[in-house]
């Protein structure tokens, strides 16, 4: 009712680059590249290696900074902000999930879920909790004791999603989440992604070169040489199949 104001996107990137000098070569990774990501999205970007893919997810995630260009994530801009700034932004905005799962292998999965917490002030009390209740959403309730090497690849990654998922962020940034996993095992990952973004309304930002991401994915958007090539919508027709079984 009444006027119309077009929403805020969540993510909104402007004009923005990264450049790595090595030695007497600049390699423009990131070439200026504007886009938006409406809250609730999930995006797949795709695109051949080498592409910028990674250098943007962590642009965004605020792991690496931009050579020029802002990047505004839920009315803050955050090429701006100092180490602490970013931390700050990380920790209450973003969960991250990688190919490799970056578990701590010392610690059992629910350590490692809890992981998060230690630095954010989560009252000791409420962590192991929390962490069995987010081990059980991914559909490890049976393994939390368990180490991650006496966990599957598909398991450990559920670990990183459920670690992740700790403290609650609004964004999932993956960079090639099933890129370790046979193809069976990568499609129950993005499934449990798709899951996450659907039921719990996270925007998910998943870079990939598996095209299967296209069945679960609401977008993608196509990068070449850093430069976006294109944005297509999607109708994630293979979750809808498999959650009507
Ligand atoms: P993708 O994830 O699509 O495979 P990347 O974002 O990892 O691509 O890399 C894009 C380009 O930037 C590549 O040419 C890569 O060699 C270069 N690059 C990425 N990170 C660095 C770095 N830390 N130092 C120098 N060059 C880098
Ligand atoms: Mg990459």
């Amino acid at each position: 009712m009444g006027v119309d104001v077009p929403e805020e996107p969540l993510i909104r990137i402007e004009d923005l680059r990264r450049e790595f000098v090595m030695g007497d070569q600049v390699v423009r990774a990131v070439d200026g590249i504007t886009a938006s990501v409406d809250a609730g999205e999930f995006l797949a970007v795709m695109g051949p290696s080498g592409s910028g893919k990674s250098t943007l997810l962590y642009l965004l995630g605020g792991l690496d900074r931009a050579t020029s260009g802002e990047i505004w994530v839920d009315g803050r801009e955050i090429v701006s902000l100092d180490e602490n700034g970013l931390a700050d932004y990380r920790r209450r905005e973003i969960g991250f999930i990688f190919q490799s799962f970056f578990l701590i292998p010392t610690m059992t999965a629910a350590q490692n879920v809890a992981f998060p917490m230690v630095f954010a002030q989560v009252p000791v009390a409420e962590r192991e909790p929390r962490a069995l209740a987010l081990l059980e959403r991914v559909g490890l309730g049976d393994r939390v004791r368990h180490r991650p090497t006496e966990l599957s690849g598909g398991q450990q990654q559920r670990v990183a999603i459920a670690r992740a998922l700790a403290l609650d962020p609004k964004i999932i940034l993956a960079d090639e989440p099933t890129g370790n996993l046979d193809t069976k095992t990568g499609a129950e990952i993005m499934q449990l992604l798709a899951q996450v973004n659907l039921e719990e309304g996270r925007t998910i930002v998943a870079v990939t070169h598996d095209a299967s991401v296209t069945d679960y994915a609401t977008r993608s958007l196509h990068l070449l040489d850093g430069h976006l090539s294109d944005s297509v919508e999607l109708d994630r027709h293979r979750y809808y199949q498999k959650a009507e079984l």
